[in-house]
């Protein structure tokens, strides 16, 4: 069996031209949406997400307010910041890039953020909705996910999906949306016994673990989606000492001779994440001025 490859990146570029469209109708009636970033300190990983998601930012016509901080801010600062944020009406959306310094208790920043804005979806008031079933902002990564799932396959309802990773960014946000679909939803994780059994029962198969190639092409059930969330860097010998190349959580070239739909990595999941990011941002700044969510 060849699977079929699902391209985030084209599906992530269909959500944003229309997100741009939205947002060029908000404009005209002098209501452009505006996104927040708020970065603290020099992690080489979190600057370049910073970089692309105020890029994109600015590309679907929305307005970008970056906010880049020394390493060293202080709680207090950072929690200031927050709370101007919060009461500024040209900010829709806040993100706060993690990981933050040890200085900083990242969970009292998350739960500083007005639950209006939390675009990422990480307050406890929106995670708590997306458990019962209210609509909210939900964590955009497993978004993502759920999207480029029904991309191939409408309708879930009854499925057997298997989630690999329980954080609170991806995995148990991903399982809940996956109950919201009707689908009966094993969460596995670190302490699970007799985890390829435990995949090869999935119809969806979704992996979010960080570990390069961990889930093997026997683990995955003949005719399965698998969406691969990792995103890890290993040695590229290939193109010499000292590169590297990004590899999945799955063993893609395996898992795609059973499966019957794969993403890629890169190209699958990594692009969704800020087009959802977008699309929360769109969906706050409708909220906020009382406008129906464009579909
Ligand atoms: P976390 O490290 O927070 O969570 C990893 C999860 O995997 C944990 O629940 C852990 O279990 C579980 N796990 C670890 N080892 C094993 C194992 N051997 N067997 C089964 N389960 C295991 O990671 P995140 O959820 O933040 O991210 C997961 C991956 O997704 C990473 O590669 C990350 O880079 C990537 N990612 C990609 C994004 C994108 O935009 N595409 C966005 C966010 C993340 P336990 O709870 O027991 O420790």
């Amino acid at each position: 069996m060849s699977a079929t490859i699902i391209d985030g990146k084209a599906y992530a570029a269909g959500l944003r031209t229309r997100i741009a469209e939205a947002v060029a109708d908000m404009a005209r009636q002098g209501a452009t949406p505006g996104l927040a970033v708020v970065i603290v300190g020099e992690d080489p990983a979190s600057q370049i997400y910073v970089k692309n998601k105020a890029r994109q930012t600015v590309e679907v016509g929305m307005r970008s307010f970056e906010h880049v901080l020394p390493a060293s801010t202080s709680e207090a600062e950072l929690l200031g910041l927050v709370a101007q944020l919060n009461a500024d009406p040209a900010v829709d959306g806040i993100l706060v890039q993690l990981p933050l310094p040890k200085q900083i208790d990242a969970q009292k920043v998350i739960e500083a953020i007005d639950p209006a804005k939390d675009v990422d979806g990480f307050h406890p008031v929106n995670a708590g909705k997306l458990m019962t079933g209210v609509p909210g902002f939900v964590s955009c990564t497993p978004l993502g996910c759920l999207l480029l799932i029904q991309s191939v396959r409408k309708d879930i309802a009854g499925l057997d999906a298997v989630v690999i990773g329980r954080s609170n960014i991806v995995g148990k946000p991903m399982a809940q949306l996956l109950i919201g679909q009707s689908c009966t939803v094993t969460v596995a994780h670190s302490k699970t016994r007799d985890l390829p059994e435990v995949c090869r029962r999935a119809d969806i198969l979704v992996a979010a673990v960080g570990r390069p190639e961990m889930v093997r092409g026997d683990w995955v059930k003949p005719g399965a989606i698998v969406i691969d969330v990792g995103i890890n860097r290993v040695p590229n010998l290939a193109a010499g000492e000292g590169k590297t190349r990004v590899v999945g959580d799955v063993a893609y070239a395996e898992a795609a001779e059973r499966a019957s739909a794969i993403t890629p990595v890169p190209g699958g999941v990594g692009p969704m994440t800020i087009a959802c990011l977008l699309r929360n941002t769109l969906q706050a700044a409708c909220i906020r001025r009382g406008l129906p969510m464009p579909a």
